[in-house]
């Protein structure tokens, strides 16, 4: 679809969602006719516009007059239109159906999914309803089959790359870090892919699966918490894997079990939610592992942070005020485009920081050395740090000083003008990078 086709669309899809939200509080009158029922017509629509616009989320808010329907599209929270609250028992029923939930359940949690082919690319649609004073809030999540991206698109520079090639040919422990919604579950996934061209017994547990990959078995817990990561692993080992994936570290046994399979030959990829590679080992600490235990299965740590790309269309340089820079450095932002809606960043990318565990590094955890210590040593093993990888992308022009400063952890309220995603930059800047 060319960019003329995509506007014409987004034009027809906008007058489509816009009539049906128009007769959604309408009552029922004569005959019921499906192909134009609103509810039908309004969801379809909303599914392919925000596949269009390349929202990961659509969510219903419903409030006592009326319902908010809002996207998230590359992290932002962004308004579509609102309907007559009368109409949103028949969006609620309309997806209930769908996605394979009890229509005749309004009082409790559901979840449920829907697969579609939007413009010939195929999703999974998530769909989570939660009872609110209003009646029920939906979140439906679009999840594109294909990933959006192969293992050298993601980033990485070529030393981390062939490091993180390295830790998935031996077994061990590789786990991945950060915050909620820094891409973890996508790089997962990622490497997963290409483990499964290798025909390997893959076995993955999640809460619940995300992407499904081919080759790769997919177990979800079940949604009412009755089996934990651990339970599940326990009949995950009779299965004979040769690599386990599991959806996330929360807590000791689950640690121990993970630990325990890597020991025993087995290459087990997860996640735990810390902030950088280093702290990872603190983390497993904490949740009982030992240190031994951790010096023979830990392989790796990735850490990872999803940020705002800079719009290649409207990308400007300007001069970079900071002490710490030499006289004349620019730096860059978007100043806002057609392509990118005025916003100035179009699409995110991955910044990481690979720790690989080298002997040094194992005989160190073996001793029991603390965070300072082996954040040296892996500096001395040659890691390069987060904030040292966001400063390249900053200084080649891929993203702007707001995106360098969420990457480093400062403070950054979300920027509304182009101009402002300018800066501030960090006062000691340089120095800050550590
Ligand atoms: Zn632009």
């Amino acid at each position: 679809m060319d960019e003329q086709q995509r506007e014409l669309e987004l034009k027809r899809l906008d007058e489509e969602i816009r009539g049906a939200a128009a007769r959604l509080g309408e009552p029922l009158k004569g005959r019921f006719d499906p192909f134009s029922a609103p509810a039908i017509l309004f969801t379809e629509a909303l599914f392919y516009e925000a596949s269009l616009l390349g929202a990961s989320d659509i969510h219903f808010s419903p409030e006592a007059e009326e319902v908010r329907v809002e996207y998230r599209i590359d992290g932002d929270f962004l308004p579509r239109l609102t309907y007559p609250a009368a109409g949103h028992r028949r969006i609620a029923t309309r997806l209930k159906a769908l996605s394979g939930m009890n229509i005749a359940e309004y009082r409790l949690p559901q979840n449920g999914r829907i697969s579609r082919d939007l413009y010939g690319e195929d999703y999974d649609l998530r769909v989570s309803m939660l009872p609110a004073a209003h009646g029920e809030n939906i979140v439906i999540r679009l999840l594109p089959r294909r990933l959006p991206f192969t293992r050298e698109e993601l980033g990485f520079t070529e030393e981390e790359q062939a490091a993180v090639l390295r830790m998935l040919a031996r077994p061990g422990l590789v786990l991945l870090t950060g915050p909620t919604g820094c891409g973890k579950s996508t790089t997962l996934a990622c490497l997963l892919l290409e483990l499964a061209s290798e025909h390997k017994n893959i076995i993955t547990v999640e809460d619940p699966a995300e992407y499904l990959i081919e080759g790769v078995q997919h177990v979800s817990l079940p949604a009412n918490g009755r089996l934990t990561f651990s339970a599940a692993l326990k009949d995950v080992l009779r299965q004979d894997p040769d690599v386990v994936m599991i959806g996330e570290i929360r807590d000791g046994d689950t640690a121990r079990e993970a630990v325990r399979m890597a020991i025993a030959g087995r290459l087990v990829l997860s996640t735990l939610h810390t902030k950088d590679a280093v702290s990872a080992v603190v983390r497993l600490r904490d949740l009982g592992i030992e240190n031994s235990f951790l010096a023979e299965s830990l392989s790796g740590v990735i850490s990872e942070r999803l940020v705002k790309r800079i719009c290649p269309h409207c990308r400007a340089a300007y001069p970079a005020d900071a002490p710490a820079l030499p006289d004349g450095k620019e730096l860059f932002y978007g100043k806002g485009c057609e392509e990118c809606g005025g916003r100035g960043t179009k699409g995110r990318m991955a910044v990481f920081e690979v720790l690989e565990i080298s002997t040094r590094l194992r005989n160190a955890l073996r001793e029991g050395a603390e965070t300072d210590a082996l954040f040296a040593l892996s500096r001395e093993e040659g890691m390069n740090t987060m904030g040292e990888n966001a400063l390249k992308l900053l200084e080649s022009g891929e993203i702007d000083a707001i995106a360098y400063r969420q990457i480093l952890g400062l403070p950054a309220a979300e920027q509304k003008s182009p101009s402002a995603r300018k800066g501030p930059l960090p006062a000691e800047f340089l120095a800050e990078v550590r």
